[in-house]
Formats: structure tokens, sequence, C-alpha cells
């Protein structure tokens, strides 16, 4: 049985660019949210350290100044004017959410405190800002709990645990709708709609070790990508430098905005070769890429000398209290160390995806190299690539991208909507998708879903995760298809791509955006298009 529902726009996604969007636009247009987890168990939850803007509450600070490490983080791929555009409206953004009642923590005087971050800086380059907002090590949870709020307030319709598993496109390419399946029932629903913004996160779970919660498995690119649009940037995949070793379960880069450091087997603050200036406070790329090189060289610790070590034992019990309870915590419970007398060993660990669907700054999708726009199809979030944060994501940018883009895509989707007539479908637009729930379940034997899914048993319609988890492993596989393609392609290191057979930056070569296209005989097409450049010239980047 399949139910239709109609709507004027839904989101596919309830984590913060979702819930940002959705606020927009429930505003001025009936809107749905389907969410295939509830929507405050999200990873935005999950997210730690703090969101960004030039506030300048402690330190001086500027828009400007924040868009420059923005696009020197990216390592040059960034879209000057759409980091401009961010960082601009980067303030305004942090205020609202204030407004909304986020409980930041407080300057003695009672404005919004802000911390270090890697990569932000002080008058291009010159030494460490303070520019991260921030609520303890709890921001994403914060974040999230004060937009679903708004959005319970404002009678935002949610499906939960509704997984979409296909975008509806008629043959001249205009978005229809989608197709979700309910996990408690096993049905299918048809979603009709003007517009179809996508927020589903990014698909850190192609990695084994990795700070991404179970559910991020490239749902919203690979479900787009199966319909023809491309996807940029997908070699861009960035580790963070401070994972708990071997589970990769995240220690917020906000220990070294506190003062932390990282340490190798010697004992050596080995940060202080490989970037002078900042030190530790340098971009993930970097970090993650000394740790590799110090282990290389034998320089790691523990038993397979495979880890370093973060070590916050030196600063004061009370700041770590106060402003990294959690993280510190963590090392307890999973490690056993105890963060304020020894150092935590620590590893380089699979966190963000500056690739996806891309994006021009009203959260339009567009396609090719000339940016055609998908009439109705939006994507924020970290699914989406605008692209701010080109090959390196700066620590805080992301939970910022989310608010900033979200709030952009909400209100064009909604003018979109009132210029625009529903579309009528075509017979059965489920088809497809019982198809490929059908060919899950009739298999017997055969290689694929046995051997690549031990254990896929379960033939029931109720609550039948095992056929989500399959349709789940086929997203991530088709992620990293792409991701692996643009990596081959790109003969230079740039950022978080890094080569040992091309160990340097091309600009002349390869200052431009991959596009992966998937053909209907499913090999890949690599198309490229322009970085938007602006005032910010390409320059050795140094820290
Ligand atoms: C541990 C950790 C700490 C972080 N700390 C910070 C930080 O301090 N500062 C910062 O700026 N960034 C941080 N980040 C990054 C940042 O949190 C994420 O990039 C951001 O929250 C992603 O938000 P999102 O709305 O795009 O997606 P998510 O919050 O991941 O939400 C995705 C949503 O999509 C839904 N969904 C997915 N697939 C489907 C489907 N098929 N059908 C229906 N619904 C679907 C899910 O149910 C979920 O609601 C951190 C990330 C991690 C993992």
């Amino acid at each position: 049985m399949t139910t239709t529902h109609t709507y004027d726009a839904v989101v596919v996604g309830g984590g913060g660019g979702g819930l940002r969007a959705a606020i927009e636009l429930s505003e001025r247009c009936r809107t749905a949210v389907l969410s295939k987890l509830y929507p405050t168990r999200s990873h935005t939850g999950a997210a730690q350290g703090g969101v960004c803007a030039a506030l300048g509450n402690v330190e001086e600070d500027s828009p400007e100044w924040h868009a420059f490490d923005t696009v020197k983080g990216g390592d040059y791929l960034v879209d000057q004017p759409a980091a401009l555009l961010m960082t601009e409206e980067a303030v305004e953004a942090i205020y609202q959410l204030e407004r909304w009642g986020l409980p930041f923590n407080r300057t003695p005087d009672g404005r919004i405190d802000q911390r270090r971050f890697g990569g932000h800086t002080r008058n291009h380059g010159e030494a460490p800002v303070k520019r991260a907002c921030y609520a303890a090590d709890r921001t994403g949870h914060m974040i999230l709990q004060t937009l679903y709020q708004q959005c319970v307030k404002r009678d935002v319709r949610f499906f939960n645990e509704f997984y979409c598993l296909d975008l509806l496109r008629d043959d001249a390419g205009v978005t229809v709708g989608i197709i979700a399946f309910e996990l408690a029932t096993g049905e299918l629903h048809v979603f009709r709609a003007k517009a179809v913004v996508f927020a589903t996160g990014g698909y850190g779970r192609m990695f084994r070790v990795t700070s991404n919660a179970h559910a991020l498995t490239g749902d919203g690119p690979a479900v787009v990508w199966r319909r023809g649009i491309p996807l940029e940037d997908m070699e861009m995949f960035q580790f963070h430098p401070t994972g708990l070793a071997r589970l990769g379960v995240l220690l917020s880069e906000a220990a070294r905005g506190e003062g932390g450091i990282v340490l190798n087997s010697e004992g050596e603050r080995f940060m202080e070769r490989y970037a002078p200036t900042i030190k530790d406070l340098a971009p993930r790329d970097m970090v993650s890429r000394a740790i590799y090189q110090e282990i290389k060289e034998g320089r790691g610790g523990g038993p397979n000398g495979d880890w370093v070590y973060l070590d916050i034992s030196h600063l004061d019990p009370k700041v770590v209290e106060e402003k990294l309870p959690d993280i510190t915590e963590f090392a307890r419970i999973y490690l056993k160390v105890e963060p304020l007398e020894e150092p935590v060993p620590i590893q380089p660990t699979a966190h963000y995806a500056m690739g996806g669907i891309p994006t021009d700054t009203d959260g339009r999708v567009v396609v090719g190299a000339d940016e055609d726009v998908v009439p109705g199809l939006y994507a924020v979030g970290e699914c989406a690539c605008v692209s701010v944060h080109g090959a390196n994501r700066l620590g805080t940018n992301s939970l910022l991208d989310l608010v900033v883009f979200g709030r952009r895509a909400g209100d064009d989707a909604a003018r979109f909507v009132r210029e625009t007539d529903l579309a009528t479908p075509w017979e059965h637009p489920e088809r497809p998708t019982l198809e490929l729930l059908d060919g899950i379940l009739g298999r017997t034997t055969g290689d694929n879903a046995g051997e690549i899914r031990k254990e896929l048993t379960d033939k029931g319609a109720r609550y039948n995760t095992d056929l989500m988890e399959t349709v789940e492993l086929g997203y991530l596989l088709d992620c990293a298809d792409a991701l692996v393609a643009g990596a081959l392609e790109r003969t230079e290191s740039r950022g978080a791509h890094f080569r040992e057979d091309h160990p340097l930056r091309d600009d002349a070569n390869w200052l431009k955006h991959t596009l992966a296209y998937r053909e209907p005989d499913g090999s890949i097409r690599i198309e490229y298009k322009p970085v938007k450049m602006g005032p910010y010239v390409p320059m050795e980047r140094k820290y």
C-alpha cells in the first residue's frame, strides 16, 4: 500500500541544516520534515566545540579576516563570494540563535564568550583569534534543541523514522517530490511537493575509524546521484586529528583552543616544527598529516606505535570542568585515562565531507560547469557543497554553514513555492523503489547482499532495520565510488586530499572543482568547473 501526501515543501533531514530551512519555510508555506532519526538525535547534536562568527566580543575581529581564513584554510578551492557572504551573515545568524534562547557561555560582562579554534586568525594569519561561540562542549546539542523548539512553535509537520529512498523528477527535470519508506510499517509513501530540500548530513561511515554517527551514510548525495545530479569535490574528505585512539570518538578541537597540545612518543610538541606561528591550532589537514608523518618516522606511541597524545593536564581543572566536560568524560569512559593527569592517546579520525551536492548560495542545486539550476531542488548542510569549505573545512564553520545557508535555502524555496504550480507525478512513481527493496528482500543467495552484509535474514515489514541498513550500505558504496574516482583523477595534493606521488598543490592544472556523474551503465564520468575567485590570490599555505 502506498499513501500520498501533498505539501508545498518537503525537507529531508532533521539536523541543524534541515531544521533551519524548515523554520524559514514554515512561516510561508506548508512544510514537512522527514527524518530517518528523531530530529534531536541527528548528528548536529554531537557537535562539540563551537560555531564561529566575527563578533569581536573578546578580541578585535572582522568578517573579512574570517573569510580570508576560510579561503586559505580550504586551500583555495573555496568559492570566495560564498565565503565572504557566509562570514558577513554569520554575525546576525549567531544573534538570532541567542534571541531564540541558545544558552551560550558568557563573558563576565554578559556577552557571548568566544574561544580559539584551528586556522582562525587575526589580521590574515598574524596570531590565533577567539572567534568560536560555544555552549561548553555541547554546542551542537544546544543548536539542535533551539532550532527544534522553533519548528515545534511553527507547527512544522514531522515524519520521523521515514527514510527518503528516491527523488522524483519529471522528464523536464523539474522536482515533483520524493518517495519514503516508513520504518514502523514497511509502507512506501509518495510526498508530492514543489520544493524538496535535502539536508541528510555526511557519509563518514564509509571509513572504519570515524567520529560520525551510524546514520551518516550519504543517503541524500546517493539518491540524487542516481537521478542524474553530479556530486562535487567528493575527494575532499577531512580527517580530524584528535579522535580517541582506535575508536575515533571525537575530542573537540576546543581542547587545543583552550590550550591543549599534541605530543609524540618522545613527549615533543611536534607541531612547532610544522606550523611555527599557530602550532597546535593549525588547520586539521595539516595537523592530521603531521601526526601521520610522526608515526611514519617512528615517533608514535602505543603497542603498534600508531597513535600520538593530546595533553590537557597542564590546564586549570576549573577551565576543563566548565568548558570541556564531555570530552574529558569520553577519555575516562572509553580509554580509562584521566586527562587531568596524563596525556590521552589519539589518532586522526574520518570526520567531515567537504564535498557533496553542488549548490549556489541560495541552496539551489546546480548542475554542470554552467551551474544550471534544477527547478525546485535544494541542498543544505554537510550533504551540500556550496562551496565554502573547499579542500579543508575550518573547525566551527560547519555549524555556521547550517544556519546561514539553511536560512537562505528555506527563504529561496519559499519564494519558489509561491511562484510555482504543483507538478503532477506519473502513475506509480514508487515503482523503482519497490523494485530496489524487492530485489534485496528476494535475494536468498548470491554474492552481494550475502557477502557484504552477512546477516541479511529479516524479511518482515515492521521495523526492518536490516533492510534499511542494506540500502544505506548501497548509498555508502556510491559515495565511496565518487570519492575514489575524483581522487584518482586529481594528480596533486590540496587540503585534505594528499598523494605521495603528487605531493604539491598544482594551481595551474587543478584550481577547479570536480563534478562526478553516474552514467546509466553505472560508470562514472568526471567533469570540472572553475573555482569562483575573489580578493584572495592563492599563496603557499604556511601557518
Ligand atoms: C562528533 C562531531 C563533532 C562536531 N563538532 C563540530 C563543531 O564543534 N563545530 C562545527 O561547526 N561542526 C562540528 N561538526 C560537524 C557538524 O556537526 C556537522 O557537519 C553538521 O552538524 C551536519 O548537520 P546536517 O544538518 O547537515 O546533518 P545531520 O545533523 O547529520 O542531520 C542529518 C539528518 O538527515 C536525516 N537523514 C539522513 N538520511 C535520511 C534519509 N534517507 N531519509 C530521511 N532522513 C534522513 C537524519 O535523520 C538527520 O536528521 C562535528 C561533527 C561531529 C561528527
